[in-house]
């Protein structure tokens, strides 16, 4: 045979559409999509008749049947790039790739009730006129902050952004030294700060910041006093940094705003937990600072948002600025924020219906139960792996308590027939991704970030793959 005659026994696009196998597909992945990838699978066969790397004796229901296997496994790659659901094993709270936090079920069933309906987001339903977003969550911000005034915006990055630009543009704003950090993903506090047209004053040196040094650098050019927590690190050893009290006492003396980017911003105290070192908004206001930042997902709980709470008249300044409506709120993440704050504002079983303090306040007595229970749905594991479950630490994450490591329950995976990378591959491009981390050449699973309602899942993924059964 010549290439043309094998170029021949390739199918058309429409006769592999047709095909029953394919229905399947079609269903799951949508036929513009299926289209696409048969064209791009065709396109290679071709290209490899040309090559002459195609076996020239093959016959054509072998050549169809391949072709739908490549099929099957294109979609599959284009399918792991779609979003979907997936098992967090890795026991970071607040997982900044997997989408820091889930929310709690009250706020996805309001979600779910709002997002395919008209609502009220800018409509003042009792004046029949124009309202504002802001008012939404205004009262519900307030009463759990403790602050006069508040707006959310697109997220913490956003709230530094917009507050620096409606505060300080043009000016200078004083900062420690030993604050200039940097978050995950390129948010650079100095960088920040100079997209929000303020000039940087350093003061202090990294490890050591006397309340003298911002008195010395104070100037009539001085816009702001910025305080920042530095969420992701800390300077341990030798050190000294101004208080916050401190800080917001010397702007009252010297008639200067402070401003604070708490980062995570938690508003329930987690001390009786043992999480003792992030500073909660209530104390930041409390203490005198007169504008604080901070995220939506991170230990709050809700969905990706910057809040700003503080004093009403520098709050009314920001949201007067033209930047605010560039990083306004979406109406989908307001219904979650507005849903979450009502449980804060309930005061009770915050810890139980808001899944990352669940999470992070979950017993011992129950890690391992639920540790148990996935080992009893993993009983044909045991030809293909080793597994125990062993004593371990769970992180925080999204940049919070980089110190505090909090006890857990982790399964240990020692796979008998392949190597511990490829059971880690296999489970993070399953049907149901799970995503868990290799350690001293073992596979650990920790459960504090399991829902258990996805333990039968995960035992059946860690099943397929250990088995080698085709799992995606
Ligand atoms: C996380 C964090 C930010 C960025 O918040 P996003 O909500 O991710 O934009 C800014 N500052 C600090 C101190 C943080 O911890």
């Amino acid at each position: 045979m010549n290439n043309r005659d094998v170029l021949r026994l390739l199918p058309s696009v429409d006769q592999v559409l047709r095909k029953p196998e394919v229905a399947g597909l079609i269903e799951s992945y949508a036929r513009p999509v299926v289209t696409e990838a048969l064209r791009e699978v065709l396109q290679e066969a071709r290209s490899r008749v040309l090559d002459g790397g195609f076996d020239q004796n093959a016959a054509a229901s072998q050549v169809e049947k391949r072709i739908l296997e490549a099929l099957e496994e294109r979609l599959k790659m284009k399918g792991l790039g779609m979003l979907k659901e997936a098992i967090n094993g890795t026991g970071v709270v607040i997982h900044t790739n997997l989408g820091r936090a889930p929310v709690a079920e009250s706020a996805v069933a309001d979600l779910s009730r709002l997002a395919g309906r008209y609502i009220n987001l800018e409509y003042n339903l009792q004046r029949g006129e124009r309202g504002s977003r802001h008012d939404l969550v205004r009262d519900l911000l307030c009463s759990v902050t403790g602050a006069e005034d508040c707006i959310a915006v697109n997220n913490n990055a956003a709230a530094v952004l917009l507050t620096l630009s409606a505060m300080a543009s043009g000016k200078e704003v004083i900062v420690s030294r030993g604050e200039l950090v940097e978050i995950g993903g390129a948010f650079r506090v100095p960088e920040v700060m100079e997209q929000g047209g303020a000039r940087i004053v350093e003061v202090g040196t990294t490890n050591k910041t006397y309340i003298r040094d911002y008195k010395k650098a104070i100037g009539e050019n001085t816009a702001l006093l910025l305080k920042v927590h530095t969420s992701n690190y800390r300077i341990c050893g030798f050190t000294e940094a101004v208080s916050r009290a401190e800080l917001a006492a010397l702007g009252r003396e010297c008639g200067i705003p402070v401003v604070e980017d708490l980062g995570s911003g938690v508003l329930v105290n987690l001390e009786e937990y043992g999480i003792a070192d992030e500073p909660t908004v209530q104390d930041s206001i409390k203490s005198g600072i007169d504008v604080v930042t901070f995220s939506g997902d991170k230990l709050l709980g809700a969905s990706q948002a910057g809040i700003i709470a503080g004093k009403a008249e520098y709050i009314k300044r920001i949201a007067k600025h033209p930047l605010a409506r560039a990083v306004r709120v979406d109406r989908l993440t307001l219904a979650v924020l507005e849903s979450t704050l009502r449980i804060y504002a309930e005061g009770e079983r915050a810890c139980e219906r808001i899944p990352v303090l669940g999470m992070l306040t979950t017993p011992m007595s129950k890690l391992q139960q639920r540790a148990e229970r996935l080992m009893e749905l993993l009983t044909e594991i045991k030809p293909h792996a080793a597994i125990s479950i062993d004593k371990e630490y769970s992180q925080v994450g999204g940049g919070s308590l980089p110190l505090e490591r909090i006890e857990t329950r982790v399964l240990v995976i020692q796979p008998r027939q392949m190597a511990v990378n490829e059971l880690e591959k296999g489970l993070r491009m399953a049907k149901a991704p799970v995503i868990g981390r290799i350690a001293r050449d073992k596979f650990l699973l920790d459960v504090r970030t399991v829902f258990d309602d996805q333990l039968p899942v995960l035992a059946e993924m860690l099943t397929n793959v250990l088995a080698g059964r085709d799992s995606s």
